[in-house]
């Protein structure tokens, strides 16, 4: 049976987050020729609307206010309840973000109903589809079927392939007045520390160092080399805690849980709370001069050498193949 499926968009400084797409995907699959409705909240955001178009939305409803600029619990919750009141839906998706994974509770909470929460793949579709998401700190998958009303689901960055771009293709937008009120927290404003621009969660390469980098200045080789491949740098536990780099970086099960397309794990032991955050990528490279480092153990390819030597060749090669 075809279903009316809401998925809240993410942005950032006024952009689409890649994660929104990949929902959009996920809710074409639950809605088996149904409605994708997306909700896009922000203080100016119409614009970006098209785009949600273009990637599958078949109508996207739009909440403005000054209070949705920046994210909070509260606004966010409001706004998102509203649409829902709206649209009654039969499933939710969100983006398992930072974001998702705080709103996704509350909304859920609110509206009574379960939520499978960090999924990677969906087999199946419609009323048949099973959710794929993986416990125990990624050892092991569970497949999980659900009939709350709404479903509600969200899918990890990276995992879920969005739908071809139909560049033009337009659709039905609106928008809905929500009155934010009796906010607990109003954000002024966000100063975000700079980086090399590509969101580390949703970056299609990373490259990690850990404590074999001995030192900030060791991290700029990683930092070169993520830039020539278009991605971005990350870092164990043991990095960030020697004072090499900021947490912000950290991967692990107490940081950021990654999936690229390619991992480059430099001089990273492979503790298991690092292999939570990055075990699931689709390509592992690790370099490390222990060929015992249990890093191996999950990597594709490995490299036993310093890491000063080969992330420098690593570099002359991706250039000399650039020319
Ligand atoms: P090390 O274990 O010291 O490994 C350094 C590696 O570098 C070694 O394998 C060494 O052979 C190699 N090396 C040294 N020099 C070179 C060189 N020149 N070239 C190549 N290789 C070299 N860790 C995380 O990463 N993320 C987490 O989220 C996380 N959460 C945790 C939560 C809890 C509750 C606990 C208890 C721990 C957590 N940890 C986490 C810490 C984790 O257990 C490890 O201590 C940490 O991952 C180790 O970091 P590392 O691999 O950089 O350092």
């Amino acid at each position: 049976m075809s279903k009316k499926v809401v998925v809240l968009a993410e942005t950032r400084d006024n952009s689409l987050r890649n994660v929104s797409f990949e929902a959009i995907g996920a809710a074409k699959t639950i809605s088996e020729g149904g409605e994708v409705v997306v909700a896009l909240f922000g203080s100016d955001v119409s614009a970006v609307a098209d785009e949600l178009f273009e990637y599958g939305a078949d109508r996207v409803v739009i909440v403005e206010h000054p209070h949705l600029k920046y994210y909070t619990a509260d606004g966010y919750n409001q706004a998102f309840l509203a649409v829902v009141e709206q649209e009654n839906p039969d499933a939710i998706v969100f983006g398992h973000t930072a974001l998702g994974k705080d709103l996704s509770p509350k909304v859920a909470s609110r509206l009574d109903t379960g939520l499978i929460s960090d999924v990677t793949s969906i087999e199946g579709s419609g009323d048949s589809a099973e959710f794929i998401r993986p416990i125990y700190s990624g050892k092991a998958f569970e497949r999980v079927v659900s009939d709350s009303k709404p479903l509600f689901i969200t899918v990890r960055p990276n995992n879920i392939a969005p739908l071809d771009q139909q560049v033009g293709k337009g659709g039905s937008t609106e928008k809905l007045t929500v009155d934010i009120t009796n906010l607990r927290t109003i954000v002024e404003n966000v100063v975000r520390k700079a980086t090399d621009g590509v969101d580390l969660s949703e970056a299609k390469v990373v490259v990690a160092g850990g404590r074999g980098v001995k030192s900030s200045e060791g991290f700029e080789p990683l930092h070169e080399l993520a830039k020539l491949l278009g991605g971005a740098v990350g870092a164990s536990r043991g990095a960030c805690d020697a004072d090499y780099c900021d947490y912000s970086l950290q991967i692990g099960q107490t940081g950021k849980v990654v999936t690229p397309d390619l991992y480059i794990a430099a001089g990273i032991s492979g503790a298991i709370q690092h292999l939570a955050g990055m075990s699931n990528s689709k390509i592992i490279v690790a370099i490390n001069k222990d060929p015992e480092a249990n890093i191996f153990k999950v990597a594709d390819y490995g490299i036993v050498g310093d890491l000063f030597d080969v992330v420098p060749l690593l570099i002359e090669e991706i250039k000399a193949l650039k020319i």
